[in-house]
């Protein structure tokens, strides 16, 4: 009988390449594999083509299976299949529930890895030029949900919005007014302000402005999920960002 266990996979960002040497190995060693909605699908190829494959992400907006029915689903799979693969967006311990799926598994004596992945915190802004930190103008990052467990906005952004750190939010594009807001009112409208959607994909999507301007510009590109926003004078290094800086000028000139 094969061991019950359970690799948590972090599948990176989007771009396929993204994913570690160890996250493959992985995959192609797995009896079941568990994907969710921001996890590449083609690395499924890597799979044994008789491994099973199960979507737990969305449909339509809504979730396919509850976070308690996966974790139902991971234990009974693994306890019949054995190796359980749970492939998830990003990194899987930066909001993306890991922690509660291994707990849950470890209770039921199934064996439990963790394989990091490149979270999206990073890797979308630095897909569009934007550093997290750089000498001389960012000293830390945080990295934020916009969104917490009772739907509401983290009070961490107001306590960020006091800092002079980078501030990477995910999940907070529904809540983008409500974020600006809160900047502006720390004295920061004229902060430079990004929104990277699709970040490493082939059809990525970015605006940069302020805190100010970003809302505008956000909405005249449609911008949508899933997206990271990222607040702070980083920004101001992307040459999408000194590019307008031109057109504006250009413009006030004329
Ligand atoms: N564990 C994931 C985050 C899961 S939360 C990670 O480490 O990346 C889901 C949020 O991640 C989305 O709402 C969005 O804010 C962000 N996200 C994930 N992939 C993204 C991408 N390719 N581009 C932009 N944002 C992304």
């Amino acid at each position: 009988m094969n061991i019950p266990r359970l690799t948590l996979i972090g599948a990176g960002p989007g771009d396929i390449e993204l994913i570690t040497l160890k996250g493959i190995k992985a995959i192609k060693s797995a009896d079941v594999i568990l994907y969710d909605a921001l996890a590449n699908e083609e690395l499924l190829e890597y799979a044994r083509p008789d491994a099973l494959r199960i979507y737990v992400g969305k449909r339509l907006g809504k979730y396919v299976y509850t976070q308690d029915e996966i974790n139902y689903k991971i234990v009974t799979l693994a306890l019949e299949y054995g190796h359980v693969v749970r492939l998830k967006g990003g990194d899987p311990f930066v909001f993306g529930r890991g922690f509660e799926e291994i707990e849950y598994a470890k209770a039921f004596n199934v064996e439990c890895e963790v394989v990091s992945g490149v979270t999206s915190a990073i890797a979308a802004p630095a897909s569009v030029g934007i550093p997290v930190t750089s000498r001389g103008f960012s000293e830390s990052f945080w990295v934020i949900t916009g969104t917490t467990k009772k739907g509401e906005l983290s009070r961490d952004i107001s306590l960020a919005a006091q800092s002079s750190a980078t501030i990477v939010i995910l999940m907070g594009m529904s809540k983008l007014s409500e974020i600006c807001e809160i900047f502006t009112q720390n004295g920061k409208a004229e902060t430079p302000m990004a929104i990277v959607q699709n970040g490493t994909r082939k059809n990525v999507k970015s605006v940069v402005g302020t805190v100010s301007t970003i809302i505008e510009k956000s909405n005249t590109e449609k911008i949508s999920n899933p997206a990271v926003i990222v607040i702070g004078e980083v920004v101001s290094l992307s040459e999408q960002f000194n590019e307008q800086l031109i057109i504006n000028n250009y413009q006030l000139r004329k």
